[in-house]
């Protein structure tokens, strides 16, 4: 089967694999519909992320159910599904916490033999562990589109929205228009705030974040705590949620916020470390809150929302590219020509 692979940093290219098949009884194996490209594709691309030659990649995915090992419960072939981005057992003492983000046994797709050696979804077919607790129906009527974030990026960015508590009426600071950025104007307009703020540096994405709802702040022509400040009548913002991950920005999250607000940092973090402002989070009464998706406990709720007409994902989506294209697509997402791409096989 064709399907995009790691060979060197900088060097994603498209070819044939052999086609997985099952190995659990706990495993399907999916025809692949549509994956896209992320932010965490691109750790991987120069070399952020540890992983082997050969791997595939890609996390995010929707695909048809061909075949079903004899423990699935859930799922039969034909079925039309959307793949968390990770795997979970479902049983473990943190996912019966519902902590699935915590799983003993999690794996995360496309990202080689350190992370559970599971296979990637920019590809023809792609075998899911654990299917169960792993997928989840697409309801008739929507379309790969509208479904594929709930797997990582939309959850990611509710999950910031929902930790940053924010209530009717607040006024919000999201820190980055990328595609997780922009999924968050949407997700926190769910909670009734009076203002959502977007802050970024690329004209292009200000532009959608408008059109989605937010107030436009271009931290290239303006100095976002600044114009915040004066926004909001020298309080600060209620909220803030992080979705960019470098230490800039998590500055920026932390100081826009007015005494008694709420961090909220999904962003993947640049470095493994960060001196923590206690002083300035004891004088101002702050809540801090960092963490990657519980993605599995979202999914459904948000399948709702956007059946529901709620949310519109899709209108993050920019390109939409061949899987062989797949080299090129990396090249335009990494130079930001690109807000969202996604491929089909
Ligand atoms: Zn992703
Ligand atoms: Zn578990």
């Amino acid at each position: 089967m064709r399907a995009v692979t790691f060979r060197d940093v900088g060097d994603f290219q498209i070819e044939d694999v052999p086609k997985p098949s099952l190995q659990a009884a706990s495993d399907v194996l999916l025809k692949v519909t549509l994956g896209a490209i992320c932010g965490s594709d691109l750790h991987i691309y120069h070399g952020h992320t540890p992983i082997n030659p050969g791997a595939v990649i890609g996390h995010e995915f929707t695909g048809v159910i061909e075949e079903v090992g004899p423990e699935v419960r859930r799922f039969r072939a034909g079925d039309r599904v959307v793949a968390s981005f990770f795997t979970a057992c479902g049983h473990c003492y943190l996912c019966r916490r519902g902590w699935f983000a915590q799983c003993v046994d999690k794996g995360t797709f496309g990202h080689g033999e350190y992370f559970g050696n599971l296979g990637g979804g920019q590809a023809e077919w792609v075998v899911v562990p654990l299917a169960d607790h792993t997928l989840e129906v697409i309801p008739e009527g929507m379309s790969d589109e509208q479904a594929i974030f709930v797997g990582d990026i939309l959850s990611t960015a509710y999950f910031g929205a929902e930790r940053a508590e924010i209530r009717p009426g607040d006024t919000v600071a999201v820190i980055g228009a990328g595609p997780v950025g922009l999924l968050a104007v949407m997700a926190a307009q769910l909670f009734g705030p009076a203002r959502v703020y977007a802050v970024d540096m690329i004209d292009a994405r200000l532009e959608l974040a408008q059109e989605l709802g937010a107030i436009p702040v271009n931290a290239a022509e303006v100095h976002p705590v600044e114009f915040l400040e004066k926004a909001t009548h020298g309080h600060g913002v209620d909220r803030s949620i992080e979705c960019v991950g470098l230490i800039s920005a998590v500055d920026t999250a932390f100081e826009c916020v007015r005494g008694g607000g709420t961090i909220s940092m999904v962003g993947v973090p640049s470095k493994t470390e960060w001196q923590f402002p206690i002083m300035q989070a004891w004088m101002k009464d702050l809540t801090f809150r960092a963490g990657w998706c519980n993605v599995q406990a979202y999914m459904r709720p948000l399948l709702d929302l956007v059946a529901a007409g709620r949310l519109q994902p899709e209108r993050i989506i920019s390109h939409r590219m061949r899987l062989e294209e797949a080299p090129e697509a990396y090249r335009m997402f990494d130079a930001r020509e690109a807000t969202k791409i996604v491929l089909t096989p």
